[in-house]
């Protein structure tokens, strides 16, 4: 099987995208805390772009000749849900659909869901762009495609490997800290803070 960066710092990293996305937002403590509980939905496993992995759809690759359209099809590992211009068709959708109705009340439940969830997905390619290198297997190169499933780059750190490990701890540390700021308290804990 094809190692993908692994789920935990994908989760990480998709809150740490999820708290900042509610803060920027301006929303109060709750919606901050809310986003970030979301925005792990979407950035790893089978409602993040890796749902290419899950076993319906590597069935559906099998019995789909979408190679026929070239470097190796859409529906690979990395594929068309790693594409980042797909992630950006969603988010221009999301901006002039969902977005305007964040004025307050349930509106803004909807629309500040959704761009929770947005920031999860958009961590996800962000992760995959750091880590995970090319697989020989596939001839597929590291990273995610420039083009829609094709021309990967990355920077091709290993998965699983050390750095990847201290990204995690890193991005915990980043997710409480931004917790710690929205409620106003990193003032308190840090001396060098104003
Ligand atoms: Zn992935």
């Amino acid at each position: 099987m094809i190692a993908g960066v692994k789920g935990a710092t994908h989760r990480a990293l998709g809150t740490v995208l999820g708290l900042g996305y509610g803060t920027a937002a301006g929303l109060p403590i709750a919606g901050v805390i809310g986003c970030g509980l979301l925005a792990p939905l979407t950035a790893a496993g089978p409602l993040s772009p890796d749902i290419d992995l899950q076993r319906s759809w590597r069935l559906t690759d099998r019995w789909t000749p979408d190679e026929l359209l070239g470097r190796r099809g859409p529906l690979q590992h990395r594929g068309i849900t790693h594409w980042w211009g797909l992630a950006l068709a969603v988010t221009l959708l999301w901006w002039t659909a969902l977005a305007p109705l964040a004025d307050g009340g349930r509106g803004s439940l909807l629309a500040h869901g959704a761009g929770a969830l947005l920031a999860g997905w958009w961590s996800h390619l962000a992760g995959d762009l750091v880590f995970g290198r090319a697989d020989v297997r596939s001839g597929r190169g590291p990273g995610i495609p420039v083009m829609p499933w094709w021309a990967h780059v990355g920077v091709t750190l290993r998965v699983g490997g050390a750095l990847e490990r201290a990204a995690l701890v890193a991005l915990w540390l980043v997710a409480a800290a931004q917790v710690l700021a929205s409620l106003g308290l990193l003032d308190r804990v840090s001396p060098t803070a104003r």
